[in-house]
């Protein structure tokens, strides 16, 4: 398990977006830890058309805190 902080894709709102309710995801935001072979879709605009996969500990400027991080 590593820790997730602040900036990360495993506290962004655009990670997983289109099933957020996945008990995994959820897991993630409410312990601020992942396992490092967990990989997501983005779904932030920029990305969604090209089908960017990133795990919890990848990150870029489009982060936007998840509402329950
Ligand atoms: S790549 Fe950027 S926008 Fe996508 S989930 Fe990670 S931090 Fe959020």
């Amino acid at each position: 398990m590593q820790t997730i902080h602040a900036g990360q894709c495993g506290l962004c709102t655009h990670f997983g977006e289109s099933h957020h309710n996945d008990k995994v995801l959820v897991s993630i935001m409410t312990s601020k830890k992942a396992e490092l072979n967990v990989l997501d879709e983005c779904g932030h605009p920029k990305h969604a058309m090209l089908h960017l996969k990133v795990t919890p500990i990848s990150g870029c400027d489009g982060f936007t805190p998840a509402a329950s991080a």
